[in-house]
């Protein structure tokens, strides 16, 4: 619906329709685009797929995050990446929750406790200096049961 003709539906539906018919099509958006991006992972065919667990219920309960990580759907993605690894024949793997993917160095195996959430850069004792995310699933590549 473009916008000059929301303020004509919402004289004629009321406000509250029209909220709610935009937040219907902004969950559809979201929706395809996870079916987009897990379509896109798992048709590379690569041998598994390691996901990290992430605790959801706790970063719910964080109120500052809550509502962004709701909206990210992550349930509903690691569901399309599991049901798509199954009909494609790629291994789904779940990292254990308490498997330290960022805090591991990808290079020497150390674990450095003190990394905290805004440290970007992962960087060791052994000289490896690398972006965070990159690390981390270095780390989650190479994760053994
Ligand atoms: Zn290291």
């Amino acid at each position: 619906m473009e916008l000059m003709s929301i303020g004509k539906f919402a004289k004629h539906v009321g406000v509250n329709v029209v909220i709610r018919n935009l937040y219907k099509r902004l969950h559809d958006i979201r929706t395809n685009h996870l079916h987009q991006c897990s379509n896109e992972i798992v048709k590379t065919k690569p041998s598994r797929i390691v996901m990290e667990h992430l605790n959801v219920k706790g970063l719910m309960k964080n109120k500052h995050l809550a509502k962004a990580v709701a909206e990210q759907k992550l349930y509903e993605f690691k569901r399309q990446i599991q049901y798509k690894c199954e009909k494609y024949g790629v291994e789904f793997v779940e990292a254990d929750r308490w498997f330290p993917s960022s805090k591991t160095c990808s290079s020497c195996g150390q674990i450095k406790s003190g990394l905290r959430l805004k440290d970007r850069l992962f960087i060791c004792s052994c000289g490896l200096k690398l972006d965070r995310d990159l690390n981390a699933s270095i780390n989650l590549a190479n994760y053994s049961i």
